[in-house]
């Protein structure tokens, strides 16, 4: 039986619905940071304008016991109202000790890059034309659309194996190759390691590559009845799965979001474009420093964005800053004089 627990065998999005960019609205439904400040300030000055109200109430209460012509049954009301209100004017003024405005504001705001909106949706718009490599060669483009779901999860996890240090276009020619031999688990558990070299032996680093993808396919046939795992954990604990090539899975093969992708071009690009804090030096630091501050919502689509943009604009060497729509609103951008520029080969 299998160890695998999953509600039911979801098919993977169709390219279409998983990357739909043309004509998207580039307005965001995020409550902006001055919006979000604005509304903490309001609902403090509130509670400050209670406390006058209250002690008038009091007042009220101290004249009633010093009219001579008052009946008991007013002395114990008034008295009823003064503890009552004393207790709420504590109340208030710790509330108001705890949470001051300017204090409570400043523990509220949280880091968020410049105009990252904007920039965002200048992508959105560099990338409309969807032709990149990635669009049409992409892990998403290299399962095959007429096998059974938990053989396109297979195809996915397989063409991520892949790709690590591979051009979309080498991948995609492996993993033509190896659907036509025959993607599943079991045919590749049948396949000897020679004949699995000679299918993959395009790809960068196949030797480790014949290795995990062997040792992957037996722990799914032992342990998930031929399926991948669901998890983040799950993938992670397969050989030559990392953080990076688990979340991706998770979005292609699941179509569940747990995370932001982050491979070589969102990592080198966050770190130009300014969209971490502090610079960071691996893609797994961006990945975390990226989820702290972009609303989930959009981390479904930020991996294809910018693999594609970082493939034809904000390449690793001689970014294409004079044709950039960010030129003016990135750090890099700013300070580029305007022209490609190549590393000279020594
Ligand atoms: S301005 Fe240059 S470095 Fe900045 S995002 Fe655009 S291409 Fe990349």
């Amino acid at each position: 039986m299998s160890r695998l627990t999953r509600s039911k065998a979801t098919a993977p999005l169709n390219l279409s619905e998983r990357f739909e960019f043309k004509g998207r609205s580039n307005s965001t439904s995020v409550e902006s940071q001055s919006n979000v400040q604005k509304r903490k300030v309001d609902e403090n000055s509130a509670t400050e304008e209670k406390k006058p109200k209250t002690e008038e109430i009091i007042k009220r209460g101290k004249n009633v016991k010093k009219d001579k012509n008052h009946s008991k049954s007013d002395e114990a009301a008034a008295s009823k109202a003064e503890e009552s209100c004393a207790t709420k004017v504590e109340d208030i003024e710790d509330c108001c000790k705890i949470s001051s405005p300017v204090k409570n504001a400043e523990e509220k705001v949280k880091w968020f890059p410049d105009n990252w909106e904007k920039v965002l949706s200048n992508i959105r718009e560099m990338r409309s034309s969807q032709d990149a490599p990635v669009d049409d060669m992409g892990c998403h483009k290299t399962m095959d659309p007429e096998a059974p779901p938990e053989v396109q999860r297979y195809h996915a996890l397989v063409s991520l194996m892949l790709s690590s240090q591979t051009k979309d276009q080498t991948t995609y020619a492996a993993m033509l190759k190896l659907r036509e031999h025959g993607l599943t688990v079991d045919n590749i558990l049948k396949t000897s390691d020679n004949d699995l070299r000679k299918l993959i032996n395009t790809v960068g680093f196949w030797k480790r590559k014949v290795e995990y993808i062997k040792k992957t396919s037996a722990i799914l046939k032992e342990r998930y009845d031929g399926d991948i795992p669901n998890t983040v954990e799950g993938l992670m604990e397969l050989p030559g799965v990392g953080p990076k090539m688990a979340h991706l899975c998770m979005t292609t093969a699941w179509n569940k979001i747990h995370g932001i992708g982050v491979d070589t071009h969102v990592h080198r690009i966050s770190n130009r474009l300014g969209w971490v804090q502090k610079p960071t030096k691996t893609p797994e630091a961006t990945r975390k420093a990226l989820e702290s501050w972009l609303p989930p919502k959009f981390w479904f689509e930020v991996n294809h964005l910018m693999v594609g943009f970082g493939q034809q604009i904000c390449r690793p060497i001689g970014p294409r800053c004079s044709d950039c729509l960010n030129k003016a609103l990135c750090p890099v951008g700013r300070t580029s004089s305007g022209s490609p520029k190549r590393k000279k080969k020594s």
